[in-house]
């Protein structure tokens, strides 16, 4: 009997300590699939503007008759494609130094009014161009330490959707308030919206919603992904409010 029990005593102990061993892999297991998932979708990111660049450079060197026009034409595509690949590339680095805690705020006491107010003039020409109305209503002062580099990236990044996915003639509207500890900040646009299926995975790595678009509005799909680590890393919050052809607004809280 004490044989027996021994025994499955043993067997329970060993059974115990491997679900137990199991457990404690799972979170490493996710992590390095994620990790081999970001891999993977970098380098398939990264491989087509690498070919368009490819192609066309072999079309220059073997068409020595064409015409000047023609030659603009590829120059000016190899040019796109690797300006987009500088964009993909600074992007990717953000994120891997952000995932390996490589990539620390450097906070200082700054003025969020100021800073919105800079990069909505920074953007109005882009907007104008597009015949868009953007307007902002910022309320003053908003004193806050944050660091000033990541509050302009992630400004600029929501307010270069709500442009680029916004229709010729449409309208994009910034309001930012003050409260007790917190800043908030709306961006609203009248664009093509976000449908429900898309809306959860926005913030995504590589997400984008129309892949056709947004390669040919220049977008990488890591926008959205950088600007919540910027968000968050502050301390705070940001989500999206959309219906697909109703436009979209961006909700961003800040502790002061
Ligand atoms: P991208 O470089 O493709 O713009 P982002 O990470 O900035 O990448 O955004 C992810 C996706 O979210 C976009 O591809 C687009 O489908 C959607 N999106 C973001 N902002 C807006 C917006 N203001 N209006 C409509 N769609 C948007």
């Amino acid at each position: 009997i004490l044989l027996f029990g021994g025994l499955i005593g043993l067997v329970v102990a060993v059974a115990a300590g491997y679900y137990l061993a199991n457990r404690a892999l799972v979170p490493i297991r996710l992590s390095l699939e994620k990790q081999q998932q970001f891999v993977s979708d970098a380098s398939h990111e990264l491989r087509t503007p690498l070919s368009v660049i490819q192609v066309h450079s072999e079309l220059l060197l073997r068409h020595p008759d064409h015409t000047i026009e023609q030659d603009s034409k590829l120059i000016s595509n190899v040019l796109q494609e690797a300006k987009r690949m500088s964009k993909l590339v600074s992007g990717l680095l953000t994120l891997a130094r952000s995932d390996s805690n490589q990539l620390e705020l450097e906070r200082k006491p700054v003025q969020f009014d100021r800073i919105v107010q800079e990069c909505v003039g920074k953007m109005q020409m882009l907007a104008e161009i597009k015949g868009i109305l953007m307007h902002a209503e910022v309320e003053s002062p908003i004193p806050m330490v944050a660091d000033e580099e990541r509050l302009q990236q992630l400004l600029v990044t929501v307010l270069d959707n709500a442009i680029k996915y916004t229709p010729d003639d449409g309208v994009v509207r910034v309001v930012c308030r003050k409260f007790a500890h917190s800043a908030q900040l709306e961006i609203e646009d009248t664009g093509i919206g976000i449908s429900p299926e898309d809306l959860p995975r926005v913030f995504d790595r590589f997400y984008r919603g129309d892949k056709s678009r947004t390669r040919q509005e220049g977008g990488t799909g890591l926008g959205l992904a950088i600007a919540k680590w910027v968000v968050e890393r502050h301390g705070g919050k940001i989500r999206l409010e959309s219906k697909r052809s109703n436009g979209t607004r961006v909700y961003i809280t800040l502790p002061l």
